[in-house]
């Protein structure tokens, strides 16, 4: 079959399509036009060199709007703050696990974040958001939009209903609502909130307004292999890549997923604010992006292991674990509903307080006294004095955190090993 689109590009083999696993190994990288390279080089480069001053001319034409495009004229490569070959492919491929239109990759999660609701927001709007979020992503809308002229309104039922109802009743006093932002599980205690309805309440705003406020979603603890929101209805999804995308714990980076018409507003904000994520750090990206799928799902398994342990351990009170939801509970609908599987990332709680989470947390051998998940070793954290430690105890207890509780990421090692290093220091503890 002849077809014009390259082999390196190719989705399917005939009417096969190909799964985003398959593709992360090639897609967008041609090695013709790196003497062969099997793998993509490494582009370490700030700039990029024109061969005449004629090329670098109708570059800047382009580049300042002086002159439309010629039909068949593609995009240089002039600067990496703007573009690079590494970034490119991995914006491609990143793209290809949520079937998104395009992606753009940033330095951090927090970068991908900010620059989109910078790009989104106007002084007058009002954003929601799903409270509780990233600290990181609170303090941002709390304290950084607000200067902006900015209005944030937190949301807490997970269903979705008080959303819809908190909406219509701000847009009857005049708000403007630009966004609805979401962060679903949200950490430490998994707490999901409904995509769906949330979409639905974005699409009946916009029938009563005249303007339907952006859906973006936070998908950095399930995704993008176990809930995906653009399938759901949401505008964007935002990740940081530091966590299971980027997976080894050896890189910080962010990235944006969603419509092309969006991601090129987005894009040029990018540009300006330098949020970018590095050569190298792309690079880095396209190496975890081949094992995604292998390490998402061993993790994932060795999470259910050591969850299943742990909920029948008598030291532990409780296990906040996605597959621990029952019958009967909304957050059992939506999980249905909504996520594929439970990750790898979940809190417990034990018997006490801090000193006998303490005392836990110090006889560990195996599993790491650290923040942050989604990669290949284990880590724990006390969200009480560690994460959330700049929370005041009635936030704490709000968000339903107690001082006997911990944060666990379980990575891929042998889960009989994790499961013996947790047995250990629970029996001494
Ligand atoms: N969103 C979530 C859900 C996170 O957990 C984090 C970091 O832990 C971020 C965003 C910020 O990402 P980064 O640290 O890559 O800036």
């Amino acid at each position: 079959m002849i077809t014009s689109v390259p082999s390196h590009r190719r989705r399917s083999l005939g009417s096969h399509q190909l799964q985003p696993e398959t593709l992360m190994m090639g897609y967008g990288h041609d090695p013709a036009v790196a003497r062969g390279a099997l793998k993509c080089p490494l582009y370490q480069t700030a700039s990029f060199a024109f061969r005449t001053a004629e090329e670098a001319k109708a570059f800047f034409e382009l580049a300042y709007g002086l002159r439309e495009r010629a039909p068949d004229e593609e995009p240089r490569l002039v600067y990496s703050r703007i573009d690079n070959p590494n970034l490119q492919v991995l914006e491609e491929r990143l793209a290809l696990w949520e079937n998104a239109e395009s992606a753009l990759a940033f330095s951090s999660g927090m970068a991908a974040i900010t620059t989109a609701l910078l790009t989104f927001l106007r002084p007058g709007d009002t954003l929601l958001w799903s409270d509780p979020a990233y600290g990181g992503t609170e303090f941002f809308i709390e304290n950084v939009l607000p200067g902006l002229g900015i209005a944030a309104t937190g949301f807490t039922d997970h269903r979705g209903g008080q959303l819809q109802q908190q909406a219509l009743e701000a847009t009857q006093s005049g708000a403007r609502i630009a966004a609805i932002y979401l962060e679903t599980p949200a950490s430490p205690t998994n707490r999901l909130v409904d995509i769906a309805t949330c979409v639905a309440a974005a699409r009946t705003l916009g029938e009563t307004t005249g303007r339907k406020p952006l859906v973006i979603v936070d998908n950095t603890f399930l995704g993008p292999l176990w809930q995906q929101p653009l399938d759901l209805g949401a505008d964007l999804a935002v990740y940081s890549l530091t966590k299971c995308i980027g997976g080894h714990g050896d890189l910080v980076a962010g990235a944006c997923l969603g419509a092309r018409e969006h991601l090129v507003q987005l894009r040029s904000m990018r540009a300006v604010l330098g949020g970018v994520a590095d050569p190298h750090t792309a690079w880095l990206g396209l190496r975890s992006l081949e094992t995604l799928k292998l390490r998402m799902t061993a993790a994932m398994k060795n999470a259910q292991q050591v969850a299943d342990f742990l909920g029948d351990h008598p030291r532990v009170t409780r296990v906040h674990h996605l597959a621990f939801l029952r019958r009967g509970d909304p957050q059992y609908e939506v999980y249905r509903r909504q996520c594929k599987a439970a990750g790898s990332a979940f809190a417990f709680e034990i018997q006490g307080g801090e000193v006998e989470a303490f005392q836990f947390l110090n006889r560990l051998q195996l599993v790491k006294l650290a923040i942050g998940y989604g990669g290949t070793e284990s880590v724990i954290e006390h969200p009480a004095t560690m994460s959330l430690a700049d929370l005041t105890p009635e936030r704490q207890h709000e968000l339903g955190v107690t001082p006997g509780m911990l944060r666990l990421s379980v990575g891929i090692e042998h889960p009989d090993d994790l499961v013996a290093d947790l047995r250990q220091a629970l029996e001494e503890a």
